[in-house]
């Protein structure tokens, strides 16, 4: 067969994709809350790149810039009833640890592409534009506009995301769908259960903090007395480490544990089967099983910053803590913060809200959540596409003002171990599976009904 003029061969197009991602990864976009701190060369150096790579995508969406870096093109479909919105972020959190290839190398080893952001989250923002990029080669024009929206500050709760949504507004454009990271094809999802598991969050959990403060006179430390600012302080963060906020299972999770029923563990299946009716039960073993699925049942607190006096002989006349709080669905803020009031009793201990977050709304399984479920079955017909609560915060939270329909999920199979390289050292993607989620991205957008 010879091939037409823009058409290439599978391994040609297989191997130039993996080489834009390797591209992409090596322009290190580290972001950081202190913007005097963002090496603005390296984002400025990742668009140009971008656009290099990605050439008929750049010539043939409409392009407006948003934020310093954040990128949103429009692709017209036949029709704009339903647009949809595909998310990515082109940030990445710093390198630590020690890692088996260096992080910004994108070294391809045994079929694994390696280096800061392949799974968080150039991966998907590099498959996104690659589905694109081949379906306009093809002159395919998708039924519904395509919006793609890359923010650049996703991890460090940057303003990119909000202005993106402004701009949608502006535009009078109501999304059908948005999808943005999150999920995965996880393998090793939960002990016992072979099949992997194609998660797609519904909802994910509120991030809140506040600062616990209790003020004293300080003074010379031979001469304490007795229920100081530190010893109150230490008193509050007990109370609230001995008293935790009910648990519940919400019902994406029931959802999940029904769908992975006929996988898991022999004994296991009845209980999973009929986790609705099962429920206490169910929370009581997700609690019993450590922390990580003991999250999956309630709001959690996590004592993170404590600070007292700066010199060893001065009592401290200030004591703080600072509390990260991940509000559960079905809590709300003002839920957390009476709930730290009640259990802390001690009117002397100030609480100080530094950043408030409900948990986001739980998206329908209707129509678009199907579209997403076939496609999986598509690509990954050996996966159970499931809902499921997201324990970590995305862009997309901001998206459920203009949509209510917001999934996350990313195409990619990942094993435990990857997961928890993502944020941590030896972030890597295997290249079948990056090159399976390229196909994913181009079979959603063709599937996208009239
Ligand atoms: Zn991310």
């Amino acid at each position: 067969m010879t091939l037409r003029e823009g058409q290439r061969s599978p391994a040609r197009s297989h191997e130039r994709a993996v080489a834009k991602l390797q591209a992409l990864v090596r322009i290190p976009t580290v972001s950081d809350r202190d913007p005097g701190l963002v090496d603005t060369a390296a984002f400025d150096l990742f668009l140009e790149e971008l656009a290099r790579q990605f050439p008929v995508l750049h010539e043939r969406l409409e392009l407006t810039r948003v934020d310093t870096h954040g990128l949103l093109f429009r692709w017209p479909g036949a029709s704009s009833a339903r647009p949809v919105v595909l998310m990515a972020h082109l940030d990445v959190v710093p390198v630590e640890g020690t890692w088996q290839h260096p992080a910004f190398s994108g070294e391809v080893v045994d079929g694994v592409i390696w280096g800061r952001g392949t799974l968080d989250d150039k991966g998907s923002l590099v498959a996104i534009c690659e589905a694109v990029e081949s379906l306009l080669e093809r002159d395919v024009v998708p039924a519904q506009d395509v919006w793609l929206s890359f923010g650049c500050n996703e991890e460090v709760s940057g303003s990119s995301a909000v202005l993106a949504v402004e701009e949608l507004r502006r535009r009078g454009v109501e999304p059908w769908f948005v999808l943005d990271e999150g999920g995965a094809i996880a393998s090793e999802a939960f002990p016992g259960v072979k099949a992997p598991i194609g998660v797609i969050g519904l909802t994910e959990k509120g991030v809140t903090s506040v600062e616990l403060r209790v003020e004293g006179r300080g003074g010379h430390a031979s001469t304490p007395s007795r229920m100081g600012p530190t010893a109150r302080l230490a008193r509050a963060i007990v109370r609230l480490d001995r008293s935790p906020m009910a648990p519940r299972t919400p019902s994406p999770t029931v959802e999940l544990f029904r769908r992975m029923a006929p996988h898991g563990p022999l004994p296991l299946r009845p209980v999973f089967a009929n986790a609705a009716r099962l429920k206490p039960l169910l929370t009581r073993a997700l609690l019993a099983a450590g922390p990580e699925p003991g999250a999956m049942t309630r709001t959690t607190f996590a004592v993170t910053t404590l600070s007292g006096s700066p010199a060893l002989n001065v009592i401290a006349a200030t004591a703080k803590a600072g509390v990260n709080i991940r509000i559960m669905v079905g809590d709300t803020v003002n839920d957390v913060l009476d709930h730290v009031r009640s259990v802390v009793a001690d009117d002397q201990v100030h609480i100080d809200v530094v950043e408030r977050n409900e948990p986001s709304p739980v998206s329908p399984m209707d129509d678009a959540f199907e579209l997403l479920e076939a496609t999986i079955g598509e690509v990954f017909p050996d996966a159970v596409p499931s809902p499921y609560v997201m324990m970590a915060a995305t862009d997309s939270r901001f998206f459920t003002e203009i949509c209510e329909r917001v999934y996350r999920f990313a195409p990619f199979r990942m094993t435990k171990a990857q997961r928890e390289a993502i944020h941590s050292f030896d972030e890597h993607l295997g290249v079948e599976a990056f090159l399976d989620g390229v196909r994913w991205y181009e079979l959603l957008i063709e599937r996208l009904p009239r």
